[in-house]
């Protein structure tokens, strides 16, 4: 039977600069937005920049939270 198919999970810098936009993916940050079978990920960057010298940190970071979440599993 069908479930909350779009959860959504933010993954907000701490002590950053602002406070980011949960509620959409409009964020000032231009967060980075991953799709997975059960829900979406949206990593916001941090706007100190700390993630800078890492290109590949918002999405191996959206993949973490999937594994963890099961979001990336096939729904049934
Ligand atoms: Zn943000």
């Amino acid at each position: 039977m069908p479930s909350a198919m779009s959860e959504i999970f933010h993954v907000v810098p701490t002590d950053d600069w602002l406070m980011h936009e949960e509620h959409h993916d409009e964020c000032v940050c231009g967060p980075h937005v991953e799709y997975f079978t059960r829900g979406t990920v949206v990593v916001h960057h941090a706007l100190d920049g700390r993630h800078a010298g890492d290109a590949g940190w918002a999405r191996r970071r959206a993949r973490e939270v999937a594994t963890d979440r099961a979001l990336d599993r096939l729904p049934g």
